[in-house]
């Protein structure tokens, strides 16, 4: 068989590990850097952001993409960062995806800000949906909180994403005790009404600050309980391998007019480590298996050595086949890895 553009069509070797786990969806850095600053996730002044020569170009990413989805068998691939809008080349880098085949399903994780102005055109372009993280419904709370006063952005960037069929629209919110835990029913409230889909993520050890603390972190059954005036009720659709356990909110309806659904992550407390079908790039091309993996394998330096296509698809496949049984977060010899959240891509 043929393929006009990379001749011969490439036989697809999965991205397996030891433990029986397939990885079939890419997570993809297009930038470590961020517009916001939130407390959780940096300290005011920013970090020491990557040097742009050692940041893949939009045509190295594209290359990596098309192997991933030709000769590994991906079939899905979500676009995050730092904040992947402020990529100057997303647009054109979601279009070449979109034309690749099988055509991957396509995301981007968000903090909204510019997705007012760019929804349309990642539309046109192939995307199917969006994520927009947003951890607060108050205005000055959400300057505290990302020290940066753009709440009425992000907003906007919600309605436009809406009307643009990015749907469903996706809201990702990280409660934190004693700053916005006391928001869980007023945020649903505001997803429900707006017909987007909210899912509540457990705070994780990943903060460039290292000031996670279990003891301190919101859990699942405390988002839950906070929950209990909406008599949620147990997901009917089976979990498979997305990361976040769904309820049904009787009495509401999405966008779509299917059955409201609120969707916990408990990436702590309720680890879902043996369902993982996730393989992650970062913005400077190296794999990790895991958010939490302390090794990562370079493809870049493969890449700028001309090497081809079944050379860095094996390597990738190397790195996803040494992918632990889990991420160890409850083992006392546990070490938080040395990049933070937003260098890794969330
Ligand atoms: N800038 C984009 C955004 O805001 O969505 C994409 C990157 S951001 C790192 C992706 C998601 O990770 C956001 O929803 C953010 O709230 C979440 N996040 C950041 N640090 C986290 C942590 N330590 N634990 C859990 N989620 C975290």
């Amino acid at each position: 068989m043929e393929n006009s553009r990379t001749g011969p069509v490439a036989a697809v070797i999965a991205l397996a590990d030891r433990f029986g786990r397939v990885a079939t969806d890419l997570r993809v850095s297009l930038t470590d850097r961020c517009n916001l600053r939130c407390t959780y996730c940096m300290p005011a002044e920013g970090l020491a952001w990557m040097p742009q020569p050692e940041q893949l170009t939009d045509d190295e990413v594209i290359r990596l993409v098309r192997i991933a989805v030709e000769r590994l068998g991906v079939t899905g691939v979500r676009f995050t960062g730092g904040e992947p809008l402020i990529r100057r080349g997303l647009v054109g880098i979601v279009a070449a995806t979109a034309g690749l085949r099988p055509r991957p399903r396509m995301s981007v994780t968000t903090n909204g800000i510019g997705l007012e102005r760019l929804a349309g055109p990642l539309r046109e372009a192939g995307l199917d949906r969006v994520n927009v993280s947003l951890d607060t419904l108050d205005p000055a709370r959400f300057r505290s909180l990302t020290r940066r006063d753009r709440h009425a952005d992000v907003l906007r960037g919600l309605r436009a994403a809406a009307e643009a069929g990015l749907t469903p629209v996706k809201i990702n919110t990280v409660l934190m005790r004693g700053v916005n835990d006391d928001e869980a029913a007023p945020l649903l409230r505001f997803a429900l009404e707006h017909g987007y889909q909210l899912r509540f993520i457990e705070q994780m050890p990943l903060d460039a600050q290292h000031q996670w603390d279990r003891h301190t972190m919101v859990t699942a059954d405390e988002i839950l309980a906070a929950l209990k005036p909406f008599d949620l009720c147990p997901d009917v659709v089976s979990r498979g391998t997305a990361p976040a356990e769904t309820w049904l909110v009787p009495g509401f309806v999405d966008a779509a007019g299917a059955p409201a659904r609120v969707g916990v992550i408990g990436s702590v407390t309720r680890p879902f480590c043996g369902d993982c079908d996730r393989t992650r790039l970062t913005a400077d091309g190296q794999v990790r298996n895991c958010l939490f993996a302390t090794e990562e394998s370079d493809l870049r330096k493969l890449l700028r050595d001309g090497a081809p296509d079944v050379e860095i698809a094996e390597s990738w496949r190397v790195a996803m086949s040494g992918k632990r049984a889990g991420h160890g977060i409850d083992d006392p010899a546990f070490l938080q890895p040395a990049r933070p959240m937003s260098a890794i891509g969330g």
